[in-house]
């Protein structure tokens, strides 16, 4: 153990002073600490081909948070006599050169199951390793170690959330106090010729600052995260009685859960922090929801689908998916980009669509709805591109929970009732029979009479006229008919499942496009039917 020596703690998620045991250990011990931050042209160069303003993988909204998150790291650092030190470039390459311009005789980091950070983390731990610089790479980002449950459950993932506590037990940290400060930092030392910056802003990185025109959701960092988690469960009976599924998807003035995912994606919060004070309302109170649906639940199916995404080869596709039904998707991208754009003329999809590019956040019923609408509902395209768009626009994408629910969504996994579908029409209405949320995110259709906002397409012209929005010139028509589309969609999963029953689930490419033949073969047979006659009109 080097005692007196440099340090390097590299920040990458886990943005956080609070219950961040890679920094406790750096500190210890030694005469300097060099916290790190690299800015990483993987995630954050901009790409001006992308479909919306950002880099090739992150939107403009979710880059923001994180620098505003870094900016609040580096204001709690000084705070503790340290500072953020940022960097540019490959990662790998830039920790291998401050270790040796360093002189570094510990690296401490966050230990990170994404398979982009196990590929880099291998990298730098094998030159650490040579050149005998001591690792700590504790797990802190969730609440269990996935690969302990894995190993556990006999080198299986589970595939139940519930089987997440029957194989652990509680984690072995809930009763110790974990660490909510620290105290002082060692100074950092000597840089070097290493170029250090400041946090930059998205004009320093070459983004156009163009703010949508609402007031930013969220503001990234560990100090707002916490002000926001005591908001939230300052309210203990609401923690108590929270149940999901239930809640309103159409809430947008005061949304119906905790909208803390962005900041445990970045690990601004620690999910541990989090879950334990949960376990001290859940105490507290007389009567209160048990997982999977409590709050304390959610923490669990956001560890579920980490120890997945871990143990499953090529989690994030469908082909050799050893998890993955295999279904004769089609990759329509004219109908992908209306979806997208918030064009399906649909207006409980469309708002939603513009509130995920607004916001970068949506409630969990809402992902729902748009998900299902893109793949086994009503468009069926592949689930990877509805993935794709999400991974981009979320705030809080993550990314072994946005696979593994867009896996859930599309019932490729985990869940298989394809005949339980979300209507656009009628599951928005349920909660929001007026429309509001609708009217908040698709101004254009503000003054639709409540009998048709779900539906605006079915108001008379004369209706349409009143209202200032003539369906086919200010707003879409449907794309599709959903009655028609959702029943096709239907016959094909059926298809699909057949095919992997008789086939024992082994289902190759050939025999993925057979069926894929046949469906067409069907639908020119029975012409006349649902999405493609709706398809030909013109998408506006
Ligand atoms: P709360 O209900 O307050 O829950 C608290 C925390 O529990 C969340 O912040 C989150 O970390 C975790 N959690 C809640 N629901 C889930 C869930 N179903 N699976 C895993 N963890 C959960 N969540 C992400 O954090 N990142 C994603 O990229 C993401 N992609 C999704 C894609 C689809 C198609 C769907 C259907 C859901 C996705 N979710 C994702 C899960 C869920 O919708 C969000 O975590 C939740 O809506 C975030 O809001 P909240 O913080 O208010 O959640």
């Amino acid at each position: 153990m080097a005692s007196g020596s440099n340090s390097l703690m590299w920040f990458r998620k886990g943005l956080r002073i609070h219950d961040n045991p890679a920094l406790e250990y750096a500190a210890k011990n030694s005469s300097h600490v060099y916290p790190v931050f690299v800015i990483d042209p993987h995630y954050m160069k901009p790409d001006p081909t992308a479909f919306s303003p950002g880099s090739k993988f992150a939107g403009l909204n979710r880059i923001r948070f994180l620098l505003e998150s870094l900016t609040d790291l580096d204001c709690s650092l000084k705070k503790i006599s340290s500072r953020l030190l940022v960097l540019h470039g490959d990662p790998g390459d830039v920790v291998i050169r401050c270790l040796k311009e360093w002189d570094i005789k510990k690296l401490c980091f966050e230990y990170d199951t994404d398979p982009y950070y196990q590929a880099l983390d291998r990298k730098v731990k094998n030159y650490a390793l040579d050149s005998g610089v001591e690792i700590f790479s504790p797990v802190s980002h969730t609440l269990f170690n996935p690969a302990e449950i894995i190993q556990k459950n006999g080198g299986k993932p589970p595939m139940n959330c519930q089987l997440i506590l029957k194989i652990a037990g509680e984690p072995h940290w809930l009763s110790s106090s974990l660490s909510t400060t620290v105290p002082t930092l060692p100074p950092v030392g000597d840089v070097g010729s290493c170029e250090i910056s400041e946090v930059p802003t998205v004009k320093q990185l070459g983004y156009e600052d163009n703010q949508e025109d609402e007031t930013p959701i969220f503001k990234g960092g560990e100090s707002e995260a916490l002000r926001r988690l005591r908001e939230s469960i300052n309210d203990k009976e609401w923690v108590a009685k929270f149940e999901k599924p239930n809640g309103d998807p159409s809430a947008f003035l005061k949304p119906a859960t905790t909208m803390l995912s962005p900041y445990l994606k970045f690990g601004c919060l620690s999910s541990r922090y989090f879950y334990q004070c949960l376990k001290e309302i859940e105490k507290e109170v007389k009567h209160h929801t048990l997982p999977p649906v409590s709050l304390s639940g959610q923490l669990l199916w956001r560890d579920f689908f980490y120890t997945v995404g871990f143990g499953t080869v090529n989690f994030d596709r469908m082909r050799n998916n050893a998890i993955c039904r295999q279904i004769p998707w089609n990759n329509d991208d004219e109908l992908l980009a209306a979806w997208r754009d918030a064009r399906t003329g649909f207006p409980w999809i469309d708002a939603i669509m513009v509130q995920l590019r607004k916001w970068g956040w949506i409630h969990h019923l809402a992902r729902h709805s748009v998900a299902c609408f893109l793949t086994r509902g009503d468009l069926f395209v592949h689930w990877e591109k509805g993935r794709d768009v999400f991974e981009r626009l979320l705030v809080d994408s993550d990314w072994a929970i946005n696979n593994g629910n867009w896996l859930w969504l599309s019932c490729s996994a985990f869940f298989y009732q394809y005949h339980r579908i979300y209507s656009p029409i009628t599951f928005g209405k349920k909660y929001d029979p007026t429309g509001a949320y609708i009217r908040h995110f698709l101004p254009v259709l503000k003054d639709m009479p409540k009998e048709y906002i779900y539906e605006p397409w079915t108001a008379p012209l004369s209706i349409q006229t009143k209202a200032n929005c003539i369906i086919g010139k200010d707003y879409p028509k449907p794309i599709i008919s959903h009655e028609i589309a959702s029943k096709e969609c239907k016959n094909k999963i059926a298809a699909a499942y057949k095919l992997y029953k008789t086939n024992n689930g082994q289902v190759s490419d050939e025999d993925l496009q057979k069926l894929r033949r046949q469906m067409v073969d069907n639908l020119d047979h029975n012409q006349g039917t649902g999405s493609r006659r709706l398809k030909q009109q013109k998408l506006i």
